[in-house]
C-alpha cells in the first residue's frame, strides 16, 4: 500500500524537509472546540456590520491591486499598540505565522540558526525548516519558567542568529519577565541576534504584566509580534503584525510577496481595529474562565500551570490520552501537546467551560466501588 510518506519520498523534496510532518492540530466537527486557543466568543453583531460595510466598499476596487504598503492599517495598528509607535514601526502579514516567516526569510536561512525554548510554539521549528534555518533548542526550568542568566548563557553558547521568546508562552501559559528579555537582547549583541518576542496572547495577561513593547526604544534588533487571531476573535481573517525599529520593515519588504495583504483583509482588519474596545470586552470574560479553570483543576488534584494566556496546561494525569478521548466522547476537543502527563485546554465561554470541567472531574475522580 502506498502511504502519503512513500508518495513524498518519491519526490525530489529538499533534503531539510524530508521526514517532517505538517502542522496538524485536528479540525474535528464537535460541539465544543477548545483545542487551538481560538477566541471562543464570536464577532459581536455591530463589529460584524462594520466589517461587512468596509469589505463591501473595498469590493468595488478589486480590479486594482491593494495598497502594497497597507498604510491605513499600519496607522491603526500603531494607534492600538500605543507606546509612541507609528506606521514606520509596524509590519503585518496574513497571520503572525507569515510575519514570523518573513523574519526568518530575511534574517535566517542556510548557515544560520534560530533558538527556541521548548516546550514552546510548535510552528517555530517548522518555519525554521521551511526557510532552511537550523533550529536549536534551549532549556527551561522544570516549572517552565525561564531565568535571565540561563537564557542569556544559552543565547551566547549557541551563537544563534534569531531567538524566539514566546510570552505568554504557548503551550505553558507562562509570561516571560522583562529582565529575561533584556538579558537575552544583550547576550545576542555579538551575534547581532534578532530577538523575537511572540506576544500572541499578550491581551490575556494578568493586569500589570509588562509588554516587551516598552523595551523597543533603542533596541533595533528587538521585534514584538502580535496577532488579531486570539484577543480580537479574528483567527479566520488572518492578520498578524509586529512592532520594531523601522529598518526591520525595510528588511521584510525584500522578502514579502507583492501585495501580500488583500484589500479585503485590510478592510476587515481596519474595521475591526476601529471597534477594538468592543472586541476586547470579551477578553475579560475569557480571563475569568481561564482563572476558574486553574482553580477548579487544582481542586481536582491535578496540577495546572499558572497562565497569562487564554488556555491552561495541566499535569498530574496518569493517562492523558484516555482523558483526551473521554472528553472528545462528550463533545469537548482539547489538545495533547505531547508533554508527558499533561493536556492543554482553551478557556471557553462560561457554559463551555462548565461542561469541560464537569466531564474532566468525572474522568479523573476515582470511582468508589
Ligand atoms: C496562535 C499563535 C500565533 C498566531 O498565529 P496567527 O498566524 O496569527 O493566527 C502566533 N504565535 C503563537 C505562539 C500562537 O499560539
Amino acid at each position: 500500500m502506498t502511504t502519503p510518506f512513500d508518495r513524498l519520498s518519491a519526490l525530489p523534496l529538499r533534503d531539510n524537509l524530508r521526514g517532517l510532518h505538517p502542522y496538524g492540530a485536528p479540525q474535528l466537527d464537535v460541539p465544543i472546540l477548545l483545542n487551538v486557543n481560538e477566541n471562543t466568543h464570536g464577532v459581536p453583531h455591530d463589529v460584524r456590520q462594520a466589517i461587512l460595510a468596509a469589505v463591501e466598499e473595498s469590493v468595488g476596487g478589486l480590479n486594482r491591486y491593494p495598497d502594497r504598503e497597507f498604510s491605513q492599517l499600519r496607522d491603526n495598528l500603531a494607534d492600538y499598540l500605543g507606546h509612541g509607535l507609528d506606521r514606520s514601526n509596524i509590519w503585518a502579514a496574513n497571520g503572525s505565522n507569515e510575519v514570523l516567516q518573513h523574519i526568518l526569510l530575511a534574517f535566517g536561512g542556510p548557515g544560520r540558526s534560530a533558538l527556541g525554548f521548548p516546550p514552546t510554539y510548535s510552528m517555530y521549528p517548522l518555519l525554521a525548516g521551511a526557510t532552511g534555518t537550523a533550529y536549536v533548542t534551549g532549556e527551561r526550568r522544570a516549572d517552565f519558567n525561564l531565568d535571565a542568566d540561563s537564557a542569556a548563557r544559552q543565547v551566547k553558547e549557541t551563537g544563534a542568529n534569531l531567538v524566539f521568546l514566546c510570552s505568554p508562552n504557548n503551550p505553558t501559559g507562562t509570561a516571560i519577565s522583562t529582565d529575561v528579555i533584556e538579558a537575552v537582547y544583550s547576550a545576542g549583541a555579538d551575534a547581532q541576534a534578532i530577538i523575537i518576542v511572540d506576544e500572541a496572547y499578550a491581551e490575556f495577561a494578568h493586569q500589570g504584566t509588562p509588554s516587551a513593547l516598552a523595551l523597543l526604544e533603542g533596541r533595533e534588533r528587538l521585534i514584538v509580534s502580535r496577532t488579531m487571531s486570539k484577543a480580537f476573535a479574528l483567527a479566520g481573517a488572518r492578520l498578524g503584525y509586529l512592532a520594531a525599529a523601522p529598518a526591520i520593515s525595510d528588511a521584510l519588504r525584500l522578502v514579502r510577496l507583492p501585495y501580500h495583504l488583500s484589500a479585503i483583509t485590510q478592510a476587515t482588519a481596519n474595521a475591526a481595529l476601529t471597534h477594538s474596545a468592543r472586541l476586547l470586552a470579551n477578553v475579560e470574560e475569557i480571563k475569568a474562565q481561564r482563572d476558574r479553570i486553574v482553580g477548579e483543576i487544582g481542586s481536582m488534584g491535578l496540577v495546572p500551570v499558572p497562565s497569562d494566556a487564554n488556555f491552561v496546561l495541566f499535569g498530574g494525569l496518569a493517562n492523558p490520552h484516555e482523558v483526551w478521548q473521554g472528553l472528545l466522547d462528550a463533545g469537548v476537543l482539547i489538545r495533547d501537546v505531547g508533554i508527558p502527563g499533561h493536556l492543554r485546554v482553551t478557556a471557553g465561554t462560561e457554559p463551555e467551560t462548565t461542561i469541560f470541567l464537569d466531564r474532566l472531574r468525572e474522568l479523573v475522580t476515582p470511582t468508589v466501588s
